[in-house]
Parts: C-alpha cells; sequence; structure tokens
C-alpha cells in the first residue's frame, strides 16, 4: 500500500460532509418489507427445515383433497397439491418445493388414487413438471431477493467505510498525524503531507530513511534504532513504538516525534513497515511544565510548613467582601485560628488588630489595590493566647477575574525585632546623647582612615559642618599624622604604635580656614560583626589648655620678675617705718634724757609710735611672705556660696562699725568650684574689706555681693559697693602690685587676688557700679561632676 489514508481522494470531501449519509432507495411497504425479511430469514434456515416446510404444504395440500373429496372424487388428482407447492417453493425455494412435489405424489398415489392408468402417469409427470417449475421460480426469487440484499449491505458497508476514511482523514489533518509507508524491499519511505511537514522535508514524497534517520538527536539514535530492530523481529509483534528528538530539516529547530509503526512480513522476514509520526514537542513541553509546577508545588508545600510566618492569598471581592483562599498551616500558631475558621469570614482575625493600626492598615490595602503595588504592613495583633505581639505582613496585588483583587504575601511575628530595635534606637539616643554632647571630637574611620561619623563638638572644633566631613580622608584633620591615614590604619593599629591606638599623643589639627592647632589624638579598635573593622579617633583641642600653660609661665615669669622689682620697693617700703622706728627711738631717748616737766611729748607715745611703725614693717613683711610664700593651690571640691558666708562672717565686725550694710543674693543654682577655699577666701576678703574701707566716710554704704551661673560654664562673683569708685586710679593698675591709694595700703591685695584667680582658670576685674560706687568681679569654672 503505497498511498496513505491522509491522501486518498475522497468524493465530496469537506470537512462540512462528514456524518451526511447518501440518501436510501426507495423502500416497500413495512408489513411486506417485514414478510420478505422473515421468508428470506425462513430461507436461509437448514435444509431439513426447508424439507420439512415442503413436506406439511404437502400434508396441506392431501387435507384439502380429503376435504374436497365429495366434490371431486377420482377427478383432478393433482388440482388441490398445486397450491401446497406453490406456497412450499415460495417460502423454502427449490428445496421446499421439491420436497412438497414428491410428497403430495406419493400421497395421491397412496391415499388419493393409484397412479397405476396411462393416463395417471401423464397427470404426475405435468404435476412433477409443474412443481419443478414452480420450486425454481421459488428458489429464483429467493436467490434474486438474497442477492438484492447483499447488494444493498455492500452499499451501505461501502458508505459507512467511506465515512469513517473521511473521518480518518481529517482527524489526522487536525490532529498533525503524519503517516508513512516503509517499503523495506526498496527502502523507501513515502510520507504523507504532515509527515513531510513535521519533518520540515520538502515535497518530494518518496524519502530516503537514512535522511530520516539522520535527522534524529544523537542522544536519542541509540534508543530509536532498537526500538526498530525490535519490531523488524519475527518472533515480535512488530509494533514499532519511539520518541526521540529530530533536528528539523528547513529550520534546525530540535523537536520532538512520537512514532508508531507497524511492521509487515513475508516468509519470515519484514517487508514492510506502515506507521505515522506526531510532533510531540508542545506535549512534551506541557508535559515539563506540569512536572515542573507539580516540584514546586510540592516545594512550595514545604517550604510553607517550614516558614516561621505564614503565606497567605487574601482575596477582596468587588463588593468589599474579605477573605482568605489560601492560609500556610502555620496560622494556627502564628494567629490562633484555624485556617477554615476564617476562611470564609475574616472578621474575627481583623477584629484582633489593634484599634490605632486598623485604619491605616485598610486604607494601605486600599492604595495597593488601587494602583497595583506592593502593600507592607506592621501592626499590632491581640493573638488569643500570647496576647499583644507585633506583626508584619507584604503582599502582592493581583487583579482577580471577578474584579476584585488578590494579595499573596507573607506574615510574620516580629515582636522580637521590634523591641530589640526599640532597644537599639533607645541606646543609639543615648549614645548620640553622650557623643553630641562630649566636648572632645570623636571621629569614626574605616580601616582606610575615611571618616565615618563625627559629633558635632568635633565639627566645630575643625570648623565645618558635620556632613562636609562624612567621607572625607582624616588627613584633611590631622595633617601630620599620615601613618593614620590611607589604608595604614590597620596595620597601624596592629602595628601596635602605642602612641596612637589606645593611648593619646599630641598631633596638630587643622582647621578649615587652614589654621592650626594642638590636639591630643587617640584611636582605639572598634570590631563588631567579625568583619568590620572600625576605628574611632577622639580629638582634645588642647589649644585653651596650652594658652593657660603660656599664662602660667608667664604668670611665673612676671613674678619672679616682680620679686626682684619688690625687693627695692620692699626695702624703699620698710626703710620708711624703719627710718620713722629709729627716728622714734631717738626722741624717745632724748625724752628720758630731760626731766620729766621738760618733756614736750609722752615717752610712752612715742615709743608706742616706735612701735606702730615696726608693726607696720611687720605688716608689710607679713603680706610680702603671704605674696610670695604661697605655694601650688590645694584644690577640692568647695561650695563657693559657703565660702562667701564665711569671708563675710570675717569681715562682718569691721563693716558695723563702718556702718556698712551688707547683702548676699546667690543667684546660681550650682556653686560647687574646684578650688582652694583658703586662697578664694582671700581673695574675697580682700575684696570685701576694700569695699568697705571704700565706703568710709561716704553718706550710702551698702556692700551686696551676688553669684550669677554664666552661659560659658563658670561661675561669677561680684562685689559691689557704692563708694567713691574707680576714678582716682585706672582699671588696670588696681591690679598692679604695691599700687595703692591708702595711707597705710600696701597695694598687694587686687595683685595677689588676680594671681589666686588666674591659677583657678578664672578671670578678675572691675568696673564702676551703675548706681556710684565700684564693682569688683570674678569667674571660676564650675566643678563638672566626673571630670577629672
Ligand atoms: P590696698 O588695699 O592695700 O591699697 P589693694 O591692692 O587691695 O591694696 O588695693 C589697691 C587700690 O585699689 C586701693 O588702694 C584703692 O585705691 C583701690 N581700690 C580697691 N578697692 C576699691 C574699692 N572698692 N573702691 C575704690 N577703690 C578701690
Amino acid at each position: 500500500m503505497s498511498s496513505c489514508p491522509d491522501k486518498r481522494p475522497v468524493v465530496g470531501a469537506g470537512p462540512h460532509v462528514i456524518g451526511r449519509r447518501v440518501a436510501p432507495p426507495h423502500r416497500l411497504p413495512r408489513v411486506f418489507d417485514q414478510g420478505l425479511q422473515r421468508l428470506a430469514e425462513f430461507y436461509a434456515g437448514s435444509w431439513i427445515q426447508l424439507a420439512v416446510a415442503g413436506a406439511l404444504c404437502a400434508a396441506l395440500g392431501l387435507l384439502l383433497r380429503f376435504a374436497l373429496l365429495d366434490q371431486l372424487g377420482h377427478s383432478y388428482t393433482f388440482s388441490t397439491f398445486y397450491p401446497a407447492v406453490a406456497v412450499a417453493a415460495l417460502l423454502g425455494g427449490l428445496v421446499s418445493g421439491s420436497v412438497a412435489g414428491v410428497v403430495s405424489a406419493l400421497a395421491v398415489h397412496f391415499w388419493v388414487t393409484p397412479l397405476t392408468a396411462g393416463a395417471a402417469e401423464v397427470s404426475l409427470v405435468i404435476f412433477l413438471t409443474g412443481c419443478g417449475v414452480t420450486s425454481c421460480i421459488g428458489e429464483l426469487l429467493h436467490q434474486v431477493a438474497a442477492r438484492m440484499k447483499e447488494a444493498e449491505a455492500r452499499r451501505a458497508g461501502a458508505e459507512e467505510l467511506r465515512l469513517v476514511n473521511e473521518s480518518l482523514r481529517l482527524a489526522i489533518g487536525a490532529g498533525a498525524i503524519g503517516t508513512w509507508d516503509l517499503d523495506l524491499t526498496r527502502n523507501v519511505v513515502t510520507g504523507g503531507d504532515n509527515m513531510l511537514e513535521i519533518f520540515g522535508l520538502g515535497p518530494e514524497r518518496i524519502i530516503d530513511p537514512q535522511a530520516v534517520g539522520a535527522m534524529v538527536a544523537k542522544e536519542d539514535q541509540t534508543r530509536m534504532r532498537a526500538a526498530f530492530a525490535k519490531a523488524l523481529d519475527p518472533a515480535g509483534d512488530g509494533l514499532y513504538r519511539a520518541q526521540y528528538r529530530i533536528r528539523r530539516a528547513h529550520d534546525g529547530k530540535l523537536r520532538w516525534v512520537c512514532v508508531r509503526g507497524q511492521a509487515f512480513f513475508e516468509g519470515g522476514r519484514a517487508v514492510r513497515m506502515i506507521g505515522v509520526a506526531r510532533d510531540v514537542s508542545d506535549e512534551k513541553a506541557a508535559e515539563s511544565a506540569l512536572i515542573e509546577r507539580a516540584r514546586l508545588n510540592e516545594q512550595f508545600t514545604s517550604v510553607a510548613a517550614a516558614a516561621p510566618g505564614v503565606i497567605f492569598s487574601y482575596r477582596q471581592s468587588a463588593d468589599g467582601r474579605g477573605s482568605y483562599p489560601y492560609l500556610s498551616p502555620n496560622v494556627k500558631n502564628l494567629l490562633g485560628f484555624d485556617g477554615k475558621d476564617i476562611e470564609t469570614d475574616p472578621r474575627p482575625l481583623h477584629r484582633r488588630v489593634h484599634g490605632e493600626d486598623r485604619a491605616a492598615l485598610g486604607a494601605s490595602l486600599a492604595e495597593s489595590g488601587l494602583r497595583m503595588t506592593l502593600w507592607q504592613g506592621r501592626f499590632r495583633y491581640d493573638h488569643p493566647q500570647k496576647g499583644w505581639i507585633w506583626l508584619e505582613a507584604q503582599a502582592t496585588p493581583l487583579r482577580a477575574s471577578d474584579g476584585g483583587v488578590v494579595w499573596h504575601g507573607y506574615a510574620q511575628d516580629v515582636t522580637e525585632r521590634k523591641r530589640s530595635e526599640e532597644a537599639l534606637a533607645r541606646s543609639e539616643a543615648r549614645l548620640r546623647a553622650t557623643i553630641d554632647g562630649a566636648r572632645d571630637a570623636i571621629i569614626t574611620l574605616d580601616d582606610a582612615g575615611v571618616i565615618q561619623a563625627i559629633n558635632s563638638a568635633g565639627a566645630t572644633m575643625f570648623g565645618y559642618r558635620r556632613y562636609e566631613l562624612i567621607g572625607q580622608k582624616m588627613s584633611a584633620l590631622t595633617p601630620g599624622e599620615e601613618r593614620l591615614h590611607d589604608g595604614y590604619i590597620w596595620g597601624y593599629a596592629r602595628g601596635g604604635d602605642a602612641k596612637i591606638i589606645g593611648r593619646g599623643r599630641e598631633a596638630q589639627g587643622r582647621r578649615k580656614d587652614g589654621a592650626l592647632f594642638p590636639v591630643e589624638l587617640s584611636v582605639t579598635e572598634a570590631r563588631y560583626d567579625h568583619q568590620e573593622r572600625l576605628f574611632v579617633a577622639y580629638v582634645r583641642d588642647l589649644s585653651e589648655q596650652r594658652r593657660i600653660e603660656a599664662r602660667l609661665e608667664k604668670l611665673h615669669v612676671d613674678r619672679l620678675a616682680l620679686m626682684g622689682g619688690m625687693a627695692a620697693a620692699i626695702a624703699h617700703e620698710i626703710n620708711q617705718p624703719l627710718a620713722a622706728t629709729a627716728a622714734y627711738l631717738r626722741a624717745a631717748r632724748r625724752l628720758l634724757d630731760k626731766p620729766r616737766e621738760e618733756r614736750a611729748a609722752s615717752v610712752s607715745e612715742t615709743v608706742e609710735k616706735a612701735a606702730d611703725q615696726i608693726m607696720r614693717a611687720g605688716r608689710i613683711v607679713a603680706n610680702l611672705r603671704s605674696f610670695v610664700g604661697r605655694g601650688e593651690p590645694d584644690k577640692t571640691l568647695v561650695s563657693l556660696r559657703r565660702l562667701i558666708e564665711e569671708a563675710v562672717e570675717l569681715v562682718a565686725p569691721a563693716a558695723r562699725r563702718a556702718g556698712v550694710h551688707v547683702s548676699f543674693a546667690c543667684r546660681a543654682d550650682n556653686d560647687g568650684v574646684l578650688a582652694d577655699g583658703l586662697q578664694i577666701k582671700q581673695v574675697l576678703v580682700n575684696l570685701l574689706r576694700n569695699a568697705v574701707e571704700a565706703m568710709q566716710g561716704c553718706e550710702r554704704r551698702e556692700l551686696s555681693i551676688s553669684t550669677d551661673a554664666c552661659a560659658d560654664g563658670t561661675l561669677r562673683v561680684n562685689v559691689a559697693d557704692t563708694g567713691p569708685g574707680l576714678d582716682a586710679v585706672s582699671q588696670e593698675e588696681l591690679f598692679e602690685p604695691f599700687m595703692t591709694t591708702k595711707a597705710q595700703g600696701m597695694g598687694v591685695g587686687l595683685s595677689i587676688s588676680r594671681s589666686i584667680i588666674e591659677e583657678h582658670y578664672g578671670r578678675i576685674w572691675a568696673e564702676p557700679n551703675t548706681g556710684g560706687g565700684a564693682v569688683f568681679s570674678f569667674t571660676l569654672p564650675l566643678a563638672r561632676v566626673g571630670a577629672d
């Protein structure tokens, strides 16, 4: 068979003719048709059945003869048997007719009239001839009817076959099934249209089987050949089944084909194979997609079961009703509900969301559904067993076919994380406050010396804004410390240069305007996360310290110079009282030499005056000692208020005598200073005494003492009087040693006071009092708690 069903021409072919049958020929009336059918069936019976029918018909003829015996007598011997023979011939054709004729002849001979006469023999011959003819006609009619029936059956069969062929052709066409016919004796394949198309071959139907074999992918060659060889095995069933990949001839694309065939054998040798081929690439792809989907589904199920949170699908229909089409098994643990309890009515679940978070969640969900953007939410949830917990969820919306939206997402318990975040935020805030409150610069560096962060004190110290320094090299701030920068910091740290890492060293800082200033620099290594290296540089501005040190140094030098000057001044100062003492003593002696009545002055008075002069000299020496011999201040934390009160107590008798009204207003809450209490009291007493002395003879005599806390962290003390003021001397001169306007004054009190205050890192000055008089003020740094 070289032709295939798909190329066999079909009359009236076309998809629309399927099932249309050719109109049946004209039919006889139904009863008649059925009668004929019965006759035909009877005729198709066995010859015994036909013979019996013939005999029965003959018996009927005999009965009829006996019934008419009176009327007919011995005449018309065979007349009543003709109809019986005719019926038998009609029923069973030749067999029945012949049997009926013979049985009728015997019946006539034995029961009606013995056939002895010559005339009877002629009648018998005529009767038997008539029977033969009638039987032949009956037989003929049956044969014609049988032939007609057979022809009808064949015609119906042919029509059936045509329909089947047509259906098959259309099925092959619709199913893209290619047919092929392999002639093994000639070694050629004849391919149908679909077959050529599947293999991407040209219009030539006769194909070389080797060419087709070469198209099979290398990996599948062995399998294909094994299946083919098995089909050609005469001992087998001749079925060829294989599925393999081919490289399509016209476009080189790799396609999966499924081939089926049946081998035919002749003389124990396969001579032919007919089969079909189908491109199953799409099915294969669908099959692998299905397998992949099943695998993914399995993976998803195990992931969903293992996930600490809940994987969910939340559906919101167009009328706003919500449901959970999917909830992973952990829902019971996370939310305290069984999935099926909230599947169709999630309201019990939603009611457990904290009232303050519910509105925000609803709004963000609506927004997500409207814009089809990722939804995220963090909210409090009242767990039936665990109480309030924090949940975090995110989901991607997809438009549902009914106009609603379905979110697929994941929800998890973040209570612990939230607590940690809050603790971290608190700790960070504390740390930031500490760092920002520090006076020193605190700079975080990476191991390349790049600034990661700096506190505000640091930025101020270097004259930058904080953001200007982030990402800058540390070398911008400490230009002399090259080893600290450019990637060496780690080696520098590891190298154990103790001067930098862990301990401070002096270096130079550079401000934004380029000005250099002394700093103390220390770097510590902070490791975290076992990976990142972080370094923290502490920079202390030493400018102020250096300035004070320089001033102290200068003071020291000044004091030495002063002592030189003082030696001359002392000689001069002491000379006066000594000379006066000598003069008084000499005068006293002269007076003693004279009689009492002649004495111009009392000896005792003169000696008294000499003693006064000696006392004055003594005071000069005492003051000098206190000025020169004062050691380093012995600083402790003292209350300035207390010192003032003690100083006022000391001066109070003199003030009372001078009629001075003393008042004290302590306006500073914190008055703790790190100071040598005795020295500061000495300063206070000096200022108070000066004020009292200055107001002698004045009408208004008011001495007011006050303290104020200053913004720069110092405490200011004011001693104000209503005396004559400071016109007599310049305010600068006031603090110079031996500057006095008093007859008995030494002029060292204010000088010593300034020295003491400056040694305490403070400042002292004088200015006119607004209502008349003078105000002497000094400042002292407030003691910082925890500062060393
Ligand atoms: P002394 O009191 O021995 O003169 P001081 O150094 O204490 O030495 O004072 C120096 C000078 O400053 C005083 O002689 C006086 O002229 C002036 N002085 C000090 N206190 C006052 C004051 N409250 N009002 C006006 N002048 C003052």
